[in-house]
């Protein structure tokens, strides 16, 4: 446990972020901690690497919305003053901490105090010796080995609530050794790219490294470490989550399509104003932006409200079934009035709202286009053919292979 969150087991798996602001500033830092939490952050990480830092730990941790994890770098002591702060975790760096009895003096007052500790290995500040032990050079290897010894330390003093990382900033590398620890070891895995650089390649590199083990069933914890506001880190790990279906959706689900040259209106621009116009909803709905109507509704009709584009109108739809037409400029508007609409009363309250000529208005618009654009799915061939096959009324026209 990390404070009131279970981490390893069946435990979900937990998003953590790290604050930016200096830990003495209690006011600063719990402001951006309500904004991890209120983003999807778990757990959340400050520095504590000054007297003032754990000074001020002793302020935030009472205050705090979520458990706090004090970030320990050279200074065993402040590993002892953030204990007595009260933090709820401790982040140990084995290559910054190598003194066997101010390891082991840390690990004890945890014990006793029952203060869980990660062992936080990073690829980049590998203890030296381990490094010239391996060939000068960082691999998967010598970052197991170091958790290994640390973990020897902490055995000495009858200490193991731990959790582990050995994070790398490169993906392969990084993979390689979770990979590595979930062979040898049980303890739960504390899964991060380090210093994945700023989105969108660091969402990239981070996602690439942690969604691949966490689809091998790899991971407890996770941490995206974007160089960007931590709330960027915390909502893409909760997202991340919950598009891998480890974590329920407790937020709003934007999908659009790509937009293609059937698309009637710019759909970049619509599905930005929306995401921007519904972002503070805290409610687990799927809105769709779709660039026609000649695709958009039929491949969108699992969202719980969308709209697609056609003749300068946008066809509102809840659930696949078209409730209004709007003309083109109240596009947004309509769709997240309508969106707030399902969030409040529920889909089958929203339908009830529906427009009585809006399916048909859809219809003569959808009928349009295909006249005057043509039919890219072939519906009507594909028809046929399925009633040829299956004996049933109409000609018999054949497919040409590839075109549907
Ligand atoms: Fe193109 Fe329409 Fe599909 Fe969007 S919904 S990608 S505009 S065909």
């Amino acid at each position: 446990m990390v404070g009131t969150v279970a981490v390893g087991g069946d435990a979900p798996i937990s998003v953590q972020s790290m604050t930016t602001t200096k830990t003495a500033d209690v006011e600063g830092t719990l402001a951006q901690i309500y904004a991890l939490a209120g983003a999807g952050a778990d757990i959340v990480r400050c520095t504590c690497n000054e007297i003032e830092a754990a000074e001020g730990l002793a302020q935030i941790v009472p205050r705090s919305p979520v458990p706090i994890i004090a970030d320990i770098h050279h200074q065993y002591r402040m590993a002892l003053a953030a204990i007595e702060a009260g933090v709820q975790c401790l982040r140990l760096n084995p290559g910054n901490i190598r003194k066997p009895e101010h390891i082991k003096a840390v690990a004890q007052e945890c014990r006793d105090h029952n203060i869980p500790i990660r062992i936080g290995v990073n690829g980049g500040s590998l203890d030296p010796d381990l490094y010239t032990k391996h060939g000068g050079k960082i691999t998967a290897e010598a970052m197991v080995e170091s958790a290994q010894r640390e973990l020897a330390f902490f055995e000495e003093v009858g200490f193991d609530d731990v959790k582990i990382s050995v994070k790398a900033s490169n993906v392969a590398l990084m993979i390689e050794a979770y990979r590595m620890m979930a062979d040898t070891m049980d303890y739960p895995l504390h899964l991060g790219v380090t210093e994945a650089g700023p989105p969108p390649a660091g969402l990239i590199k981070a996602t690439a490294g942690i969604a691949t083990l966490l689809a091998e069933g790899i991971g407890d914890t996770i941490r995206y470490s974007l160089t960007a506001d931590p709330v960027e880190e915390a909502k893409a790990g909760r997202q991340l989550l919950e598009a891998l279906g480890l974590r329920e959706r407790k937020g709003l689900d934007l999908i659009a399509c790509p937009s293609c040259g059937r698309a009637e209106v710019d759909v970049i621009d619509v599905a930005t104003r929306a995401q921007a116009a519904l972002d503070g909803l805290n409610v687990p709905i799927q809105v769709a932006v779709m660039g026609c109507v000649v695709n958009g509704p039929g491949e969108a009709r699992e969202a719980d409200i969308g709209i697609a584009a056609g003749r300068r109108r946008g066809h509102l739809f809840v659930k696949g079934k078209v409730v209004k037409v709007v003309p083109e400029h109240q596009m947004v508007g309509a769709l997240v009035e309508w969106a707030k609409l399902v969030a409040s009363d529920g889909v089958e309250a929203a339908l009830e709202f529906a427009d009585d000529d809006a399916a048909a208005e859809a219809e003569k618009d959808r009928a349009a286009l295909l006249d005057a654009k043509g039919d890219v799915n072939h519906t009507e061939q594909i028809i046929e053919e399925i009633h040829r096959k299956t004996d049933r009324p109409g000609p018999a026209i054949s497919l040409v292979d590839g075109e549907a």
